[in-house]
């Protein structure tokens, strides 16, 4: 009974199939996002049951796009950081830079900043090579969203605008009206961060600068159409009308710009869209509507709310029991959007601290090659240090003895590459506190790089380890200059503790190994040998591999 055997598809008709798919989930075709994401889905099966490596990039790519449309942050983001290493083809850097856009989207979104600068920085680069200037506005775009959702919107729109007037706006493009738009909606974000705390002549320069950004967006869309951007542009500029009292213009864009997310699956879309509305009946007097309309849309949301999103339906919540005289409610959303604010915060400055975003390093997307050479090789140092103890990290470890290494093997020098742990560190931070334990880390960097030379290479390997590597170095020599900086150490006297009261007693153990071998993972590791030998013979030593 041949109907009842399962017919394997032949090649040609999954190849069909697969282009059908693609032609369905291209986010050009303008499909609601659900059914486009399960086109790029089974798209995504297709190419890989095919082998077809292209093919697969591009689904997975555009699986991506949907999923940011949809609000799938946390998805979209595990996704990308599969991808992205199989994205570099040439053949698919369209792809890779609206993927890298998008991660910068969702990376922002959800507080996930190292993420998604490290994506705008990746865009900003590309586009400094290509000399693009719709590339440039896009890389200006994806750090502008970043520094817009790490609190920054001042220096987001001043990103923007300079990146708008280095275009030239010439032609009408989608860049132009993406870049338009996000000053807009970063015009928003100030709005919302001002509310009580700016003079009136700051906040109605703000709304005329979003309004006029915003009306731009919306007559670019007449000639570069887009889906997904009528909606976002339409709330938008529906958001700013009900901010400078327009409440009927406003409340028809905002109506209109719902029923498009709607019908376009546009979910996080949506959300944002609830927010503008309450805060819209807000305005109109109908506090009680606001309040019903946030209690159900932050239960809708629950887990998966975007955090700018929730920031705002709480305060929106907030203000609107207040109105209602529900005082111990509001206090209620009043503290929620607190707490979200602050793990915001928190999560900014780890992002700051960790890639030394900078305001000049914003400044990177001038579009000016030379200057961004210069850039380039700042944040490449920046990128090699750490920033507790300003000493290199692993990466100038590994940078500096690519070079060094070698070289001492042709010239037949050799090296000695020390490596240094504090003792019983963690005790320190249990009995001071982890900030003394962090003074003493710093006073110790210092102490490492009087005692060195300027031809070593000092870093941070560790939270309380550090490595010098020491050239033209014999072991006998190294042995003798670590017992002096042994001594030093436990003779310290540390900085930031009370005069006659109880101070740390610090004191170093270190691994020695020399060369050869040339490898620097050899050495580290037997120096690491070596420094456990010092640990187990009881601490305060030095120990050199054999
Ligand atoms: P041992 O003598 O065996 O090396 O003991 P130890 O306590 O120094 O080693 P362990 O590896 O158990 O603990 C290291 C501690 O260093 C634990 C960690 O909390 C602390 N630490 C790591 N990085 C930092 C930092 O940046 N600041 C502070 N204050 N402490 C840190
Ligand atoms: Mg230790
Ligand atoms: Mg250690």
């Amino acid at each position: 009974m041949s109907g009842l055997q399962s017919v394997e598809p032949t090649p040609p008709q999954l190849l069909a199939r697969l282009s059908e798919c693609l032609a369905a989930g291209d986010p050009a075709a303008g499909r609601p996002a659900p059914d486009a994401l399960e086109a790029c889905l089974e798209a995504l099966h297709l190419a890989e049951r095919l082998g077809l490596a292209f093919e697969q990039g591009r689904a997975g790519a555009w699986a991506c796009q949907q999923l940011l449309l949809m609000g799938r942050h946390a998805e979209m983001l595990s996704r990308a950081r599969e991808l992205l290493p199989r994205l570099g083809s040439p053949a698919l850097a369209r792809e890779r830079r609206e993927l890298l856009r998008a991660v910068a989207a969702s990376g922002s979104e959800t507080g996930a900043f190292d993420q998604a600068i490290e994506a705008a920085q990746e865009l900003a680069r590309g586009s400094h090579a290509s000399g693009d200037a719709g590339e440039a506005l896009t890389a200006a775009f994806a750090l502008a969203v970043c520094l817009e959702r790490m609190g920054d919107s001042w220096q987001a729109v001043r990103l923007l605008r300079q990146a708008l007037e280095a275009h030239g706006e010439r032609q009408p493009c989608m860049a132009l009206l993406v870049a338009a738009n996000a000053v807009c909606s970063v015009c928003i974000g100030m709005l919302h961060r001002l509310r009580g705390a700016g003079s009136e002549s700051e906040l109605s320069a703000t709304l005329e600068q979003g309004l006029s950004y915003g009306r731009r967006a919306l007559a670019l869309l007449e000639v570069v159409p887009d889906p997904v951007y009528e909606v976002t542009v339409k709330g938008n500029l529906g958001e700013l009308l009900l901010h400078s009292g327009d409440l009927a213009g406003g409340e028809a864009l905002l109506r209109d710009a719902l029923e498009l997310a709607g019908q376009r699956g546009l979910r996080a879309h949506q959300w944002r869209l609830r927010t503008s509305w309450g805060d819209g009946l807000l305005a109109g007097g109908s506090a009680a509507d606001a309040l019903d309309g946030m209690r159900e849309l932050l239960a809708e949301m629950a887990d998966e709310a975007p955090v700018q999103t929730a920031i705002r339906a709480n305060d929106c919540a907030y203000r609107a029991a207040r109105a209602l005289g529900r005082f111990d409610e509001a206090l209620g959303f009043f503290e929620q959007a607190e707490r979200l604010e602050r793990r915001r915060t928190t999560a900014q400055l780890r992002a700051q601290s960790e890639l030394f975003v900078t305001r000049s390093e914003a400044q990177r997307a001038e579009n000016d090659a030379q200057q961004h050479r210069r850039r380039a090789a700042e944040f490449a140092a920046a990128a090699e240090r750490d920033p507790l103890t300003g000493l290199g990290n692993r990466r100038h470890l590994a940078a500096r003895c690519a070079v060094l290494l070698p070289a001492a093997e042709r010239e037949g020098r050799s090296v000695v590459l020390a490596e240094i742990d504090v003792d019983h560190f963690k005790d320190i931070n249990d009995r001071f506190g982890h900030a003394a334990g962090d003074r003493v880390l710093i006073a110790l960097a210092q102490l490492l790089r009087d005692s060195t030379r300027a031809d070593d290479v000092l870093v941070r390997h560790g939270g309380e380890e550090f490595i010098v590597v020491l050239p033209d170095m014999t072991l006998p020599r190294a042995t003798e200059v670590c017992e002096r900086l042994r001594e030093g150490v436990a003779r310290q006297v540390w900085p930031g503790f009370v005069p006659g009261g109880p101070m740390p007693q610090v004191t170093i153990s270190v691994g020695l190994a020399a060369t050869p071998s040339f490898d620097l993972d050899d050495l580290v590791a037997r120096a690491d040998g070596a420094l456990y030998e010092a640990k187990r013979l009881g601490r305060n030593r030095v120990e050199q591999a054999c």
